[in-house]
C-alpha cells in the first residue's frame, strides 16, 4: 500500500506512521529523517539542509525530489510504503505523481491529519525523539519511564533544534502557505481522507486503519 500522511508539523505523522509500519509491514520514508540524518553525518545535502531546517523554512524541490525518487528505488519498496513529511509543495506532489505513473502506479490513499494550531505548538514544544532509534515521545503526553533516557532501546531522547517556538511558528505558516493546498491536490484525486487527530494516540490510530480499509470496499477512486 502507498499511503502518504500529509498534516502539519506535531500533528502525529511520525507516531502513527510508526504504528502503520508495524501493522502493514511497508517502511516509513521520513524525508525530515533522511536530512537530519545527512545533518548528523555532515555530507553535502546535510550542510545545505541544517540552515533551512533550522529557521523552519523548506529545503528546495529539486534536493527532496532526488532523494525520494531514489528512496523508492529501494527493494524495501516493492509492496509500498508510507510517507511523512512529503509530498510537502505542489511541485513536490506533482513530481510525486510521475514518479509513479512511470512504475505505473498511484497512491492507494492521503490521510490528513487535523489537529488545532495551539495544540501543535504544546505537542512541538515538548516532542522529545530518541537519537539511537527514532522513536517520539511528549514530556507530558507520553513521557519516557525514565526522563531522558528511551524505553525502547536506552539511548537518548532529545529536543530537536527546529522544535523551539519561534521556529515552530514559521513552520505551521509554511505549512499553511505550501502544504495545505495539497488537501484539495488530493481531494481531486478522490485519494484524500481526513482523519481527526486529537485524543488518545491508538484511537487515531484506529481512524486511520479504519480509513484505509474502506478503500477494500470499492471507494477507491483513481
Ligand atoms: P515535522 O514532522 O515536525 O513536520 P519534519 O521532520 O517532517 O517535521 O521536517 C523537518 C524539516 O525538514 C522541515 O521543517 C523542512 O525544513 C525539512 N523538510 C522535511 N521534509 C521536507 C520536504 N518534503 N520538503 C522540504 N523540506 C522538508
Ligand atoms: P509530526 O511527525 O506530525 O511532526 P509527531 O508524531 O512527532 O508529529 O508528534 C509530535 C509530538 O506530539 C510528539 O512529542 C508526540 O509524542 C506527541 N503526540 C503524537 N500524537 C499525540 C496525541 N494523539 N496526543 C498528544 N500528543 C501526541
Ligand atoms: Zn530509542
Amino acid at each position: 500500500m502507498r499511503i502518504v500522511l500529509l498534516g502539519p508539523p506535531g500533528a502525529g505523522k511520525g507516531t502513527q506512521a510508526k504504528l502503520l509500519v508495524e501493522r502493514l509491514g511497508v517502511p516509513q520514508i521520513s524525508t525530515g529523517d533522511m536530512l537530519r540524518a545527512a545533518v548528523k553525518d555532515g555530507t553535502p545535502l546535510g550542510r545545505e539542509a541544517k540552515a533551512l531546517m533550522d529557521r523552519g523554512a523548506l529545503v528546495p524541490d529539486e534536493v527532496i525530489v532526488g532523494l525520494v525518487r531514489e528512496r523508492l528505488r529501494a527493494p524495501d519498496c516493492g509492496r509500498g510504503y508510507i510517507l511523512d513529511g512529503f509530498p510537502r509543495t505542489a511541485a513536490q506532489a506533482e513530481a510525486l505523481e510521475r514518479t509513479l505513473a512511470e512504475l505505473g502506479l498511484g497512491l492507494d490513499r492521503v490521510l490528513c491529519l487535523e489537529v488545532a494550531d495551539e495544540d501543535l505548538v504544546a505537542r512541538i514544544a515538548g516532542r522529545r525523539t530518541c537519537r539511537t532509534c527514532g522513536a517520539m515521545y511528549h514530556v507530558r503526553f507520553s513521557p519516557s519511564v525514565r526522563d531522558g533516557v528511551c524505553d525502547a532501546c536506552g539511548g537518548e531522547t532529545y529536543q530537536r533544534e527546529d522544535d523551539r517556538e519561534e521556529t515552530v511558528r514559521a513552520r505551521l505558516r509554511v505549512y499553511g502557505e505550501q502544504t495545505a493546498p495539497l488537501v484539495r491536490f488530493y481531494e481531486a484525486r478522490g485519494v484524500l481522507r481526513r482523519i481527526a487527530g486529537t485524543g488518545e494516540i491508538p484511537e487515531i490510530f484506529a481512524r486511520a486503519i479504519q480509513a484505509l480499509a474502506a478503500e477494500a470496499c470499492g471507494t477507491k477512486s483513481s
